[in-house]
């Protein structure tokens, strides 16, 4: 019971900390975006303020935090308020804390020692990266994707990849790469993703070089999310993580799908609360039209907090087959509450809304882009597939 209440204690102060420092973080937003860069300094204050490793476990100097420590809201929670203040910063923070939840879930002991001490006492930063769409773009001559071949005591990794996220910021990345050719974990071409392998790569090496002449998009920008090549990157044994084929065996990927919806929510609240002290300054609460955009998006905001808490509650109660499916229901239904939301503040504010330094133009870009992250209409058809009892991808929804 005392316990119980220290940690409620503890993490009451934490969010009081994290909320202190994402005020902060919201003012530098706009520079990261607009010079489309890792936002590094956030990263360092997290690192300062011992906020830097929430899903390392306590015996390894972290929070304990996430699906495998069994707090799983608070992480999402902590996702959320860094989302408010800046989307890019929460993808690249998502990756990070995503990272550390499979090293913990899968890595060996030696793993864990050596990384988790350099994410505690370094503030080394971690990402996961799959991205190798299969499908070239209008114009695109290039064609992403890695191969790997097994050398000597590891693995030669070849290629490229693309959407990788906190290319210029991250020490090390988990690279999702398939024994069976190009496509990663997402466009796995091996039965059931049994050849995707992760590798750790440290990426200061060498043979590890990133392009950033292919990352100008309309939003998320912060993330950084470049081409990387990898020219015969030799990856020792002792730094993969797990079996080969364990990422999609296992589900991983269905532990972070709720974790994205976090990071929309996030944005949703900001745009609320923007539109909440516009309107009152504005002296437009009176209006009936305004007064109801309002409700809809505290009725949209709650509703999704509430999705949350649902979807966290069923990890840590161990219920994690019927975790799985909620998460990507509730990753559906915040894409278009936050979308929704974002759409009700424009419309009772206004146009002046849009223009910078308002936050409100960056998020709605930010959001645009990053709900494609996956693509919702087979988000839905899988959901619907698993009610009729058919088989589904509940990692990649692929049809
Ligand atoms: C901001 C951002 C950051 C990201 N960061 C990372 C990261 O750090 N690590 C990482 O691994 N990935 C990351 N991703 C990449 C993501 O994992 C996807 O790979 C990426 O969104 C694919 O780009 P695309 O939508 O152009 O690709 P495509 O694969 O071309 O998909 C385009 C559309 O076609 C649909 N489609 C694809 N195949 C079929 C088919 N056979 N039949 C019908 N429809 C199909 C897709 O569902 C999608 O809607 C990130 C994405 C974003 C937006």
């Amino acid at each position: 019971m005392t316990a119980h209440i220290d940690r409620e204690a503890a993490q009451s102060a934490m969010f009081e900390e994290l909320s202190d420092l994402a005020d902060t973080f919201a003012r530098r937003a706009d520079g990261y975006d607009r010079t489309a860069t890792f936002p590094a300094e956030d990263f360092d204050d997290l690192f300062a303020a011992g906020l830097h490793a929430p899903t390392v476990p306590r015996s390894h100097g972290g929070l304990g935090l996430g699906p495998v420590g069994g707090d799983t809201l608070a992480l999402w929670l902590m996702t959320k308020r860094l989302a408010s203040a800046d989307l890019s910063l929460a993808r690249c923070w998502e990756g990070h804390t995503n990272s550390l939840v499979l090293i913990d879930a899968l890595g060996s002991e030696a793993q864990k020692s050596r990384w988790f001490d350099g994410v505690v006492h370094r503030g080394e930063k971690w990402v996961a990266w799959s991205g190798e769409p299969r499908s070239p773009k209008p114009g695109e001559v290039r064609r992403f994707g890695t191969t790997v071949r097994r050398e000597g005591d590891g693995w030669v990794v070849d290629g490229t990849k693309v959407f990788a996220t906190s290319a210029t910021g991250a020490d090390w990345a988990i690279l999702l790469v398939d024994m069976a050719g190009p496509g990663g974990a997402r466009n796995s071409t091996s039965d059931g993703g049994a050849g995707v392998l992760m590798l750790a790569c440290e990426l200061a090496d060498p043979s590890v070089s990133v392009d950033s002449s292919w990352w100008d998009p309309i939003g998320m920008r912060a993330t950084v999310s470049h081409l990387v090549r990898f020219d015969n990157t030799f990856i020792p044994d002792s730094q993969r993580i797990g079996e080969a084929g364990d990422y999609l065996r296992q589900g991983w990927q269905t532990a972070f799908i709720p974790h994205y919806a976090a990071s929309f929510l996030g944005a949703a609240e900001a745009a609320y609360q923007y539109a909440l002290e516009y309107v009152m300054r504005q002296h437009k609460g009176t209006d009936a039209y305004v007064q109801q955009r309002v409700g809809a998006m505290a009725v949209a905001v709650e509703t999704g907090q509430l999705w949350l808490k649902h979807v966290a509650d069923l990890w840590d109660s161990g219920r994690t087959d019927e975790a799985r499916m909620a998460g990507s229901r509730a990753r559906h239904l915040v894409e278009h509450l936050a979308l929704d939301t974002v759409d009700h503040c424009v419309r009772a504010c206004g146009a002046r809304c849009l223009v910078r330094p308002s936050p409100v133009e960056r998020i709605q870009r930010d959001l645009m882009f990053y709900v494609r992250h996956d693509n919702d209409d087979h988000i839905l058809a899988t959901i619907g597939r698993n009610a009729l009892g058919e088989p589904h991808d509940q990692s990649f929804y692929k049809p």
